[in-house]
């Protein structure tokens, strides 16, 4: 990939999409396409084939289609499936079309068996079934995944995937109903906060673990793969220690500067009891995180401060 390469992000708007956007920008890639607001509509293939054939892409980041936290997939499955495989099929199927010379599909860990053997190593993606809190949204990501094998197979097109580690940072969704488990507790013991109230409720019991990378960590990890990565198997992106969620809620109350109670709801579901990615081959490669976990979280706190967003601002469309 050169500074005068032709690359489209898509899924621009998202959460992962703006951080490489910005990464892009940055970095002093010229020639970025279907930056929004003039990205198609991803889900109409006549607006994404006019758009392949005008924009002639060589590199494509895919890392579109709707996504939420828990009660969103539990909430809005059929949405979140049928534009996932929607996306997935229109984008993949233009790239092969008009010769993309390299296409990365950002799939989720979801995508792993609910009892896949921790943590979770790329050989155990289909040995199992999955979490049914986010079955719908899982298969879908894994139809794309198997989609860019396909075509690889069928044409050798360099299509590759990368499975990422739950990721959060600016420009999260920070609504209670849609947001994932750091952005939404943020809003809710901000509320408290402000408001001084005794206790916050933190969904489940307490006791899921998870692994949690910064955006503008994974949007490096999704540089560093697309230069470097060959291969049909998905490769994980992650290498951070993994959390329960009561470890993660009481820092997340420590950087609000949140002194009240948490009560776990254990009416609420846990999901996957634990999710950490074996990282092994990204790491092997010479790929690490570099941002703790705690700057990770106050950069993101400091960003919600600046751009006050309320907590009814639902855009279930974050990737990952
Ligand atoms: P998951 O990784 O796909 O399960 O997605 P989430 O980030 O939505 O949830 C992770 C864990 O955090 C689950 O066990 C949730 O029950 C728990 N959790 C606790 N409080 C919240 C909350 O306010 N919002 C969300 N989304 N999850 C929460």
């Amino acid at each position: 990939m050169h500074h005068d390469s032709t690359i489209y992000v898509a899924g621009g708007d998202t959460l992962l999409g703006r951080a490489l956007l910005e990464r892009l920008q940055r970095e002093g890639f010229r020639n970025l396409v279907g930056v929004p607001p003039s990205e198609p509509d991803l889900t109409d293939p006549h607006q994404v084939e006019l758009f392949f054939r005008e924009a002639r892409p060589e590199y494509v980041f895919h890392v579109a289609g709707m996504s939420g936290g828990i009660l969103a997939n539990q909430t809005r499955p059929a949405e979140l499936m049928l534009d996932n495989l929607l996306v997935g099929t229109n984008v993949i199927q233009q790239a092969h079309r008009y010769h993309v010379t390299r296409l990365l599909y950002v799939a989720s860990s979801c995508s792993y068996p609910r009892l896949a053997p921790q943590p979770m190593r790329e050989d155990s993606l289909l040995t199992g079934p999955l979490e049914p809190t986010n079955d719908a949204y899982a298969l879908a990501k894994l139809a794309g995944w198997k989609l860019c094998d396909a075509f690889r197979r069928q044409y050798g097109s360099c299509f590759i995937t990368a499975i990422p580690a739950n990721a959060f940072g600016p420009h999260d969704d920070f609504s209670l109903q849609g947001g994932h488990v750091i952005p939404s507790l943020m809003q809710r013991m901000h509320q408290a906060r402000t408001t001084g109230e005794k206790e916050v409720v933190v969904w489940g019991s307490g006791t899921p673990r998870r692994e949690f990378l910064y955006i503008h960590d994974l949007a490096d990890a999704c540089l560093f793969v697309m230069h470097r990565y060959e291969g049909p198997s998905p490769i994980n992106l992650g290498g951070q220690q993994d959390l329960s969620i009561r470890e993660i809620a009481t820092l997340i109350a420590d950087v609000v500067g949140y002194r009240g109670k948490l009560r776990f709801d254990t009416s609420k579901p846990d999901g996957m009891p634990r999710k950490v990615l074996d990282s092994t081959r990204l790491l092997a490669m010479g790929w690490k995180p570099s941002t703790p976990l705690r700057i990770a979280l106050e950069n993101t706190y400091n960003w919600f401060l600046a751009h006050q967003v309320r907590e009814d601002t639902v855009h279930v469309c974050q990737p990952v």
